[in-house]
């Protein structure tokens, strides 16, 4: 019988690559609603590709124009919603049991959360939420009985490697977590440079706000975190390895000192397609891999004075407070506003470390009040970026 799955998130990179997955096996699945945003004509768009039951923009103020759009387009009958709440609805919507968490940034959390206690089965691309969520989110998938599978290319590797592992193998393993190094690998600075430079990735296109995080590093710092609370690993216990080429996605090495690796080409498609069939292995039509084509693969160490904000992650998660939310928040607001030309790309890290400094919390007990410490360190630190000034 043919799968409803629900994409929130639908209208980007990880959401479009979800919906080729799913469109290349009709009789597994189906889409059963779709969530986006702010952006009307790619929401229409999507609905026109895959005609959900239900569409939601969680942007208010455009309900109106979706609903016109989609009549416009001979889609009258999908049910339309808008709003923050109605996302996070979908999440725990009783007529699907997938959920593939793709929105960007930490307005995921809510539907995290509400897809974990709803007891779904929850492909995770978003890992601000786990970044945002920690032990607490791991705690609400266990006691809700739902099933967590994680999306982005490394978790889903490592998830791969752990396989078939017992507690107690687990317990002595250590997780090598792959980074491309992003587009400055090897500068000695990061000085004057563009918007349209930071976004172009050598390896992988994705969205603007995690290409920005690629090339300061703290999307590998954001992923430290995520794996260490994906897999309960201790952050001493989880080391980052650069790897330019991208094709080992990640690795664990265990006590035996066997090193067990996922290797693949650059397509988000395959960890999509592992987590929408898993157990099953599905095809994600991602171009095969020949290692004898790729010749050699490199490794080399981080480079943490050139690019802080990878040891800043560790160290905030080390504190094993609110600083992760802090972290996150002030980065969240930090890139927004290099994207918009407004502070230099050396700025972020200063930024971050700025509000770090300031804002001191302990680790929030429930979704509320993990919600209420990411506004207010956006507010802060919208603040701060409008009283100080930065040479762009
Ligand atoms: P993207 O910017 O391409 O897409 C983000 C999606 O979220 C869009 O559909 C957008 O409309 C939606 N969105 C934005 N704000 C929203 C809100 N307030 N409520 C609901 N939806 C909202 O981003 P992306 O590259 O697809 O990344 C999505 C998530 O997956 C991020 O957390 C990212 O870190 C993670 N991820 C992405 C990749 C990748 O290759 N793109 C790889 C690993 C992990
Ligand atoms: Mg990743």
């Amino acid at each position: 019988m043919s799968q409803p799955v629900t994409i929130l998130g639908a209208t980007g990179s990880i959401g479009l690559s979800t919906l080729d997955v799913v469109g290349r096996y009709p009789d597994r699945f189906h889409v059963h609603a779709v969530a986006g945003g702010s952006r009307i004509a790619e929401l229409v768009d999507v609905c026109r590709r895959a005609h959900p039951k239900k569409a939601v923009i969680a942007d208010e103020s455009k309900y109106a124009e979706l609903k016109t759009a989609l009549v416009e387009a001979g889609l009258g009958d999908i049910d339309v919603h808008a709003g923050q709440a109605a996302v996070a609805a979908l999440a725990e919507d009783p007529d699907t049991q997938t959920v593939v968490q793709a929105v960007v940034g930490a307005a995921g959390v809510a539907p995290t959360f509400a897809a974990a206690r709803a007891g779904k089965r929850l492909l995770l691309a978003n890992k601000e939420s786990v970044v945002c969520g920690g032990g607490l989110l791991m705690r609400t998938v266990r006691d809700c009985g739902a099933e967590l599978l994680p999306v982005d290319s490394e978790h889903n590797a490592i998830f791969q490697c752990l396989s078939g592992a017992s507690p107690k193998s687990r317990a002595g393993a250590r997780i090598l977590l792959t980074a491309s190094g992003g587009p400055f690998r090897g500068r000695k600075d990061l000085k004057g440079i563009t918007v349209e430079q930071a976004l172009a990735h050598p390896r992988w296109n994705m969205g603007r706000k995690i290409s920005i995080d690629s090339a300061t590093l703290m999307n590998k710092g954001l992923e430290v975190i995520e794996a260490r609370w994906l897999f309960d690993f201790e952050p001493s216990r989880i080391q980052v390895v650069v790897h330019p080429e991208s094709i080992v996605h990640s690795a664990v090495e265990f006590e035996d000192g066997a090193v067990i690796a996922q290797l693949g080409s650059a397509d988000m498609r395959t960890p999509i397609a592992y987590s929408l069939g898993w157990p099953e292995r599905l095809d994600g039509h991602a171009r095969r891999l020949s290692l004898t084509e790729i010749g050699r693969l490199t490794f080399e160490e981080p480079d943490t004075n050139i690019f802080p904000l990878l040891r800043i992650a560790y160290e905030a998660l080390e504190k094993g407070d609110g600083s992760t939310i802090v972290l996150n928040a002030a980065n969240e607001i930090a890139v927004e506003a290099f994207l918009a030309r407004r502070i230099p790309f050396d700025a972020i890290s200063k930024v971050i470390q700025d509000m770090l400094a300031r804002i001191s919390e302990p680790f929030p007990q429930s979704v509320e009040e993990i919600l209420a410490l990411d506004a207010r360190v956006r507010e802060e630190t919208r603040r701060r970026l409008e009283n100080a000034s930065f040479e762009v």
